[in-house]
């Protein structure tokens, strides 16, 4: 594997950049693109209670603009729109209601969070666990119905699916598990959550992946990343006919950014000659591109990413080159050098974290695909993306369009694109739509 020696200005590392649904509003984000990293192994068997009766939930007021906000269709409300909720205990059940007390629902409550309440139904709730299991049937419903050509994709996306804080991710037989607020950790949710993806999809494993920041973010207590069904911590997944290693062995950092997964067929669609996949991570786009593309190189900076790429390229027997670099350094050095290439893929981590680091992570956008419009040959394939969920759609064509003046060439837009349909977008909470991802061709 090649070592490109350039020195490293802008460092972000693909755990660290990620964008985190559940917590987008806190100040670190969690990564829900990816990844498992997995500890100790447990195993959880507390016994279900039954659900207090619908009086039993305690009531919690918000404010006016809370109340518009809800009946706009989101569900979230901000601690500052809680009127009161004193002394209701962490990750409860409740029934919210307006200032005046009329009911608005029922809500999943952290006591920590910015986001101090999820609704999880207009109604009352007065089996919890029914409901969960419910939920959970539906999410596997749709996706059943909806995602074809792989064994690997998202089967529960927190918000998207009505689940708040729960994120499910399916690698063939093992599925990864990540909790993301107090009332989902609560044990006897979870085990039923646990009970129910093993009797609805018998998988051999379930593996729970611990984001420690989440954790303390929302007061829990610390908890290791490990097996909480079965033994099986590694299996390969094929999508569109390709395969990958997903490897749970604890220490490792793996998993794929499945929310591409359509993406990636797209790219092949029109990609061709010599192709460049930048951020490549654990070689997504690049294999991909190798079924259709005369020569393949992946970029990215992080090696244990790029040994997985390698091995990857081995299971679908492509020869792919892999660098190890970092992107901005490379892309400078390659556009000085006039390297051209016919198709390039830019797919870096989330510059924007915060709505804050908008404009310095739209300078980032601009300086990245700039460079790889200089280097494309005329005919050439560009596809771009962008997982801050803070550069929306408008903001980011715009940049490609401000790029692509300053490079001196013309991007028609073959396609706009978003995350896959695994991970659905609610119309009404824009934060649930965050992928971006731009097919042109440039002349
Ligand atoms: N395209 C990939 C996902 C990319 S995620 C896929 O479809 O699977 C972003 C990747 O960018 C991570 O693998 C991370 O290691 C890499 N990365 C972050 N900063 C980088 C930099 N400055 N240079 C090169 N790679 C970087």
């Amino acid at each position: 594997m090649p070592h490109y020696d350039g020195k490293v200005r802008l460092r972000a590392s693909g755990d660290d950049q990620n964008w985190s649904l559940s917590l987008l509003e806190d100040t670190s984000a969690a990564d829900l693109r990816t990844s498992a990293y997995l500890g100790s192994v447990r195993r959880y068997h507390v016994p279900m209670p039954p659900s207090p009766a619908r009086s039993d939930f305690p009531k919690v007021k918000v404010s006016p603009r809370g109340v518009s906000r809800l009946k706009s269709g989101h569900v979230w409300v901000y601690r500052s729109d809680v009127l009161d909720a004193d002394g209701i205990p962490p990750g409860s059940l409740i029934a919210v209601t307006d200032q005046r007390g009329k009911p608005l629902g029922t809500a999943l409550y952290s006591s920590s969070s910015q986001i101090a309440i999820r609704m999880i139904s207009h109604e009352p709730v007065p089996d919890f666990p029914a409901l969960l299991r419910r939920r959970i049937a539906d999410a596997i419903a749709y996706r059943e119905k909806l995602v074809r050509d792989t064994d690997a994709y998202r089967l529960i996306f927190s918000e998207a699916d009505f689940l708040p804080g729960l994120i499910v991710d399916r690698y063939n037989d093992i599925l990864s598990l990540q909790i993301l607020t107090q009332a989902i950790d609560a044990n006897p949710v979870r085990e039923t959550v646990i009970s129910e993806l093993v009797n609805q999809l018998s998988p051999a494993s379930v593996i729970e992946r611990v984001d420690p920041r989440v954790r303390e973010l929302e007061t829990l207590p610390p908890r290791a990343s490990g097996l909480v069904h079965g033994d099986k911590t590694a299996t390969t997944f094929t999508m569109n006919g390709v395969q990958f290693h997903f490897d749970a062995l604890e220490g490792q950092k793996t998993g794929a950014f499945l929310d591409q997964r359509e993406n990636y067929a797209a790219a092949a669609e029109y990609a061709h000659g010599k192709a460049l996949d930048v951020f490549c991570y654990q070689g997504g786009f690049a294999l991909h591109l190798a079924r259709v593309c005369d020569q393949v190189t992946g970029v990215d900076s992080s090696r244990p990413a790029l040994e997985v790429a390698d091995q990857n390229a081995a299971l679908n027997r492509r020869e792919i080159e892999w660098i190890e670099a970092n992107a901005f350094d490379l892309l400078k050095d390659y556009a000085a050098s006039s390297q051209q290439y016919d198709t390039v893929v830019l797919d870096p981590p989330a510059f924007a974290k915060t709505k804050r680091d908008l404009d310095s992570a739209l300078r980032g956008y601009k300086e990245l695909n700039l460079r790889a419009l200089k280097m494309l040959r005329p005919g050439g394939v560009l596809v771009t993306c962008s997982c801050s969920y803070h550069v929306n759609e408008s903001s980011f064509l715009e940049m490609l369009g401000s790029a692509a003046l300053d490079a001196h060439r013309t991007l028609r837009l073959l396609e706009v694109r978003g995350q896959g349909k695994d991970h659905p977008v609610l119309l009404n909470v824009p934060e649930t739509a965050y992928l971006k991802c731009v097919i042109g061709h440039v002349t």
